[in-house]
């Protein structure tokens, strides 16, 4: 094949198993076979309307076939995919798809609305495709599943290579603007590679494909490299954690990626200690440490537990912390994954002692190519063969690694570095604190200090000296914030992490 990238994966599967499970949505399975013939009934619709190597299709929804059917479809154009957060808004929607220069765009049934929103205002978009019929608006929007029952399912070769991009994924925008992280072929494959080595993915692997699969960890944490092994995934449209308990019941599920929230929802469902969980084997968390309280109710229940750090820029997985070792090294988000490098560095570059907290930086081959139209922050982030992720890390004398927070987080008061992920955790372990953020503020004596802003619920404590008495139980006096407000709700991403920038404009008048 002339074809090396993801889009052959399909195709070459159909040579090995094509009777096996594929896709499972809402009770209809589709074996491998199903699955090569409608990606290339799609890269055909997108051929028909135009679509050439290079150009950008982009797509947008709750989990749904499309979203996979597209992505590997723009793999045998050599097209570039372009998932977008099916929660933005549509201002938020319309920079993305016009920073990637989206000449199709293919919605979900819930996005008909935003459709006709950006109908006009976006004129570089040739066809909007509806991928189910909308439940409101999007009458202008072709309908998807009509035009790949009009187009031939014939085999298509292009030459596609690793280096060629496979998509652009936009960050979640937690410190600005989302940036568009050029994801190659190669980038797709040794992530799966990586995820195939640390995982114990069987050859029939069900996965369940539950967290969004425009971010790079639904996407990618679990169900393509399903694909690549040849399992299948089960598809879930949404989360909702009792009807995910019972899909990981009935479906027989093995596997499935969540970030730590979803487990702890998942696990206070009044029936999660009566389900049947037998299926399944192995958990990856990622996106923040999982409360030990949390892990340890999974793992009483018999399901091995991978804690995962990563990040859009590296497809996404970097380090691995595995079960046997999730209890001894609590907090820590384990080591590099097979084909990928860590380390941690000073201010000078050179490496941080054991213990000694620096910059994480990443190499490998499943780090990105740059940032889409955007060579200064490609610059800034990727110098001498490394991604700087811009976390705050240090690696212990075992080689594991933890993460303290995002350096542009960091409070430096009285020349003591203060990381507010640590004192948040500690302050939404006080009774009656629903949320917390804490963000540093300009100070004449100390330079800069913290200032904590909870939203309060019942039994929170009654004022802001109240709050401070239980955290200096907690934490040493320096990490103790000065400032205490409280609010009613916190400014959020779409991907729920806490717009921090934000906090800084309002409260302390620094972007
Ligand atoms: P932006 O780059 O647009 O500001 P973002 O960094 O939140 O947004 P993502 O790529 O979705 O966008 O998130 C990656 C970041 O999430 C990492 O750089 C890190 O700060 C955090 N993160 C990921 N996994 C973990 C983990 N296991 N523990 C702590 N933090 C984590
Ligand atoms: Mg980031």
């Amino acid at each position: 094949m002339r074809n090396s990238g993801l889009g052959s994966w399909p195709e070459r599967r159909l040579r090995i198993s094509p009777e096996r499970d594929a896709i499972w949505f809402e009770g209809a399975t589709t074996s491998h076979a199903g699955f090569a013939e409608r990606v290339r009934r799609a890269a055909g619709t997108l051929a028909a309307l135009g679509v050439r190597a290079g150009e950008r299709v982009a797509w947008t929804g709750g989990n749904h076939p499309s979203a996979l059917e597209t992505l590997y479809a723009c793999g045998q154009l050599g097209a570039i995919w372009v998932p977008v957060n099916a929660r933005l808004t549509a201002p938020e929607a319309e920079y993305v798809l016009t920073h990637s220069g989206a000449t199709v765009v293919v919605h979900g049934r819930d996005h008909g609305e935003l459709a006709d929103a950006l109908r006009d205002r976006l004129p570089g978009v040739r066809a909007w495709l509806a991928a189910e019929p909308p439940v409101a608006g999007g009458a202008d929007s072709l309908p998807y599943e009509e035009l790949l029952a009009h187009s031939p399912p014939e085999a298509r070769d292009e030459p596609v290579g690793l280096e060629d991009p496979c998509l652009i994924m936009y960050t979640s925008g937690t410190t600005g603007r989302p940036k568009g992280a050029v994801l190659t072929h190669g980038n797709m494959t040794w992530n799966a590679t990586n995820q195939l080595l640390g995982f114990d993915f069987a050859a029939d692997e069900r996965t369940l494909a539950l967290a969004p699969l425009f971010h790079i960890g639904g996407l990618n944490g679990t169900v393509n490299p399903t694909l690549l092994r040849g399992g299948c995934a089960v598809i879930v449209r949404r989360f909702d954690p009792a009807a995910t308990l019972q899909v990981i019941e009935e479906q027989r599920v093995n596997s499935f990626f969540a970030v730590p929230t979803m487990l702890d929802a998942m696990s206070r469902e009044p029936d999660f200690a009566s389900r049947d969980l037998s299926s399944l084997r192995s958990i990856g968390a990622a996106g923040a440490a999982v409360p030990l309280p949390t892990l340890r109710t999974w793992l009483d229940r018999g399901v091995t537990m991978q804690q995962a750090y990563g990040m859009t820029e590296a497809a996404p997985g970097c380090t691995v912390l595995d079960s046997a070792d999730a209890e001894r090294k609590v907090g820590s988000a384990g080591k590099p994954v097979f084909f990928t490098d860590v380390k941690v560095v000073r201010r000078d570059g050179t490496e941080a002692a054991v213990d000694e907290i620096g910059e994480v930086v990443v190499s490998g081959p499943n780090v990105m190519a740059g940032y889409w139209n955007d060579p200064e922050q490609t610059a800034a982030v990727l110098r001498d063969g490394w991604y700087h992720t811009g976390d705050a890390g240090s690696i212990d004398g075992e080689g594991f690694l933890s993460i303290r927070d995002r350096y542009k987080d960091m409070i430096i008061s009285g020349g003591e570095n203060v990381y507010p992920a640590e004192v948040e955790s500690a302050l939404l372990e006080l009774p009656g604190v629903v949320e917390a953020a804490v963000i540093g503020v300009p100070d004449a004596r100390w330079g800069e200090v913290g200032l904590a802003i909870v939203v309060p619920g019942p039994g929170a404590p009654e004022d802001g000296e109240a709050l401070r008495a239980a955290l200096r139980e907690r934490l040493a006096g320096f990490k103790v914030p000065k400032l205490v407000e409280f609010v009613d709700q916190l400014p959020k991403t779409a991907t729920g992490k806490i717009r921090k920038p934000e906090l800084r404009a309002r409260f302390a008048a620094v972007p």
